[in-house]
């Protein structure tokens, strides 16, 4: 089996601790914890795909710690995935609890916190620092992403920063309760270059749990009618409609397929998932009524 899906992302429930005001977790995303049955399927997929990487997020991944052992105890591939935490560090009271909640996911050589000024407000800083200097400890990968609303979102960003820390932002997507707040990372003027690009999760997949598996991290997985765009195995995924349109053509080229005047774009279509979302639904129903992707350039 080809290494089609590196990595394997794996929301193992949409369930948290905290509710921070630009969370993107949709109530559609799926279901809020991961059942006995996904957990059986999901490794069989796993041992089937081979990925070298696999990602736990949520929701609080960190709440699910037994479902998260299960799945990578029944793991059986020659060179087991490498496997990455993404969290908001709430579980990191003191130095006992994070050494314990890290050491025991195995395999886990990375550890992604998501913390911002919306994370800021329920999750102390002290908690941060002491789960960067245990995965220092630890030896394992640090990176911080941090969300951004504004450009000035960015000061805090700064703040963050120390030496050999890695800190990346996050453009926040009118998604869950941040469209309810009507919280969005605002462009200035639209940016041509996104009409180059292809879905940025492309190679990747997510399995959603209570939905099944798609390349999408975006909206569109989160969409009430998501039949076309989450499947429930990796092979069903990677033979639909949508993974061929969106490995085939840019986002330059759908918009082309859909008759836009592309000197007209707004702003907000710079973000590759708020052009995808406003083009994809046409496409997939131009194809319904007999467009064939498979035609490009024909
Ligand atoms: S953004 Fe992350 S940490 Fe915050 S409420 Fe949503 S899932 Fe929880
Ligand atoms: S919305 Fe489109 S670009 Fe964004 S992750 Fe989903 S498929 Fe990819």
């Amino acid at each position: 089996m080809s290494n089609a899906v590196d990595p394997l992302a794996i929301t193992v429930g949409t369930g948290c601790n905290i509710r921070c005001r630009h969370c993107l977790v949709e109530p559609n995303l799926g279901s809020e914890s991961i059942s006995e049955k996904e957990i059986r399927s999901l490794v069989l997929e796993i041992n089937k795909f081979s990925p070298g990487h696999i990602v736990f997020t949520g929701g609080e991944p960190a709440l699910y710690l037994r479902q998260i052992r299960q799945i990578l105890s029944g793991i059986s591939i020659a060179v087991p995935p490498k496997v990455t935490l993404i969290t908001n560090g709430y579980f990191a009271g003191s130095r006992a609890e994070t050494e314990s909640v890290l050491k025991g996911i195995a395999h886990l050589y990375k550890v992604v916190v998501s913390y911002d000024r919306f994370h800021a407000e329920f999750v102390e800083k002290r908690k941060i620092s002491i789960l960067l200097d245990v995965c220092r400890d630890l030896g394992l990968q640090v990176k911080i992403v941090c969300a951004v609303e504004t450009p000035m979102d960015l000061v805090f960003l700064n703040s963050l920063r120390s030496p050999g820390l890695v800190v990346s932002i996050q453009q926040i997507l009118p998604m869950g309760r941040a469209k309810k707040n009507g919280m969005e990372y605002r462009c200035a003027s639209f940016d041509r270059g996104v009409l180059d690009k292809k879905c940025p999760n492309l190679g990747g997949m997510v399995f959603n749990c209570g939905s099944g598996f798609t390349v999408c991290c975006g909206p569109l997985a989160s969409f009430a009618d998501k039949s076309e765009y989450v499947h429930g195995t990796i092979a069903e995924h990677l033979e639909s409609v949508f993974y061929r349109i969106l490995s085939e053509y840019t986002f330059g080229e759908l918009a082309a397929v859909s008759g836009w005047d592309t000197v007209r774009l707004n702003p907000e279509h710079s973000v590759p998932c708020r052009i995808c979302t406003a083009l994809i639904p046409g496409i997939i129903d131009k194809a319904r009524n007999g467009w064939d992707p498979n035609k490009k350039g024909l």
